[in-house]
């Protein structure tokens, strides 16, 4: 909830405001939402802010896991692909001609939204396919174990080490206020494998650096008559790391990225991104909303995607020197 409407609604009641209430019904005031609305940058800001101190503020916690405050309206993208994720950790879902393909399932407080805005974009969960799974963390995969209730057909996907990480760091959630459970290990792809539905192929790149076990897809997408390459890159923070083996394998995958982008011909172009803020997606979904008919795509951007992997690889480098200075 943000300022305006929290006091929108104690307006509307006749009360004077949160504290009198608070203090009329011995309760403490609603907390104030960081962010009004899902700002990118301000957003950003916080999370880099976050990896500097190591320390998560309580209200980022909180409002990572409030279902009102992360909503964002689901929008289509291109022809076959729609956002359906939450304002800081994307899923995406890509129609085929074979059924839908679902990118990341968000982590359980938000599997019914995600869930709603399927039906929104006219997708029913029991027809999905495939849901790609780009790495272990709570925030991409914690929603698996109650998606696969409603999508019994769907066959989950990640790499061996992947689902190691995932079991694992489930395992270790367990007794915490953000306890989740992961679905058991099914379909394991590893780099270069092509998983093909209908007429549409994902190729997994095995991406190694925000967890070793962290996979990217590729596929093509299509904006009327023209086709493009997008690509997920599956991890893109250093807020995980062990050791200066880690960012050297962040370093090479962000590397081997911005290769694809060079690439010709079929340069990857689009980068249909795991966190919305990474690359101010929600900026460029208004922006798409009032595109007009000969515009360019606001998300067919290769110069900003290889300017987001020269950061990630400047900050990597950074964050190595770090490590090493460190012995580890
Ligand atoms: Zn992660």
């Amino acid at each position: 909830m943000n300022g305006g409407r929290l006091r929108g609604r104690l307006a509307a009641a006749g009360l004077a405001g949160a504290a009198a209430l608070g203090a009329a019904l011995g309760v403490t005031p609603a907390v104030a939402q960081p962010f009004d609305g899902c700002p990118s940058d301000a957003i950003l800001e916080r999370f880099e802010s976050f990896g500097r101190s190591g320390r998560m503020p309580m209200e980022l916690g909180r409002w990572l896991s409030d279902p009102k405050a992360q909503y964002v309206e689901p929008f289509k993208a291109f022809d076959e692909v729609h956002f359906v994720g939450v304002c800081w950790v994307s899923a995406w879902v890509v129609r085929t001609s074979a059924g839908p393909v679902l990118i990341d399932t968000l982590h359980a407080p938000h599997v019914d939204q995600l869930l709603q805005n399927l039906a929104r974009v006219g997708i029913d969960p029991a027809s999905i396919r495939y849901v790609l799974m780009t790495h272990g963390h709570f925030d991409h995969v914690g929603g698996a174990a109650k998606l696969k209730t409603v999508a019994p057909g769907a066959r989950f996907v990640m790499t061996r080490r992947g689902w190691d990480e995932a079991i694992a760091s489930a395992r270790q959630s367990s007794g915490t206020p953000r306890a989740w459970t992961m679905v058991d290990v099914d379909v394991v792809v590893a780099d270069g494998d092509v998983v093909t539905v209908g007429d549409t192929s994902f190729k997994v790149y095995e991406t190694p650096g925000h967890t070793f076990g962290t996979a990217s897809y590729e596929f093509p997408v299509r904006d009327g008559s023209e086709r493009h390459v997008a690509f997920t890159v599956g991890g893109l923070g250093l807020n995980a790391i062990e050791n200066s083996q880690q960012v050297e394998a962040f370093i090479a995958s962000v590397r081997r990225i911005e290769g694809l982008v060079a690439r010709r011909p079929d340069p990857v172009t689009v980068h249909l991104t795991t966190h919305p803020f990474s690359n101010r997606l929600i900026e460029a979904a208004a922006a798409l909303k009032t595109r007009g008919p000969s515009a360019p795509h606001p998300l067919v951007d290769p110069e900003g995607f290889a300017r987001q992997l020269r950061s990630l690889r400047d900050g990597a480098e950074e964050r190595l020197a770090v490590e090493r200075k460190a012995g580890r």
